[in-house]
């Protein structure tokens, strides 16, 4: 519901605001190529995940 600016503390913004903030996404080295990849997902370089090749890189392209 549309609430007047001025009716809205400075305090009720902040709490509502406190879970804008924005998280970056994480990253990790690929142990098998160096290429930078999420953690706990296949590298989409080489195709590998814990030390083993799951998915055929040529076809990832
Ligand atoms: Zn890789």
């Amino acid at each position: 519901m549309a609430v007047p600016k001025s009716k809205i503390s400075t305090s009720r913004r902040g709490q509502r605001r406190s879970h804008d903030s924005l998280v970056s996404a994480s990253h990790e080295e690929c142990q098998e190529c160096g290429e930078l990849k999420r953690p706990h997902h296949v590298c989409g370089e080489c195709g590998h995940y814990n030390g083993r090749e799951v998915v055929d890189a040529s076809a990832s392209i």
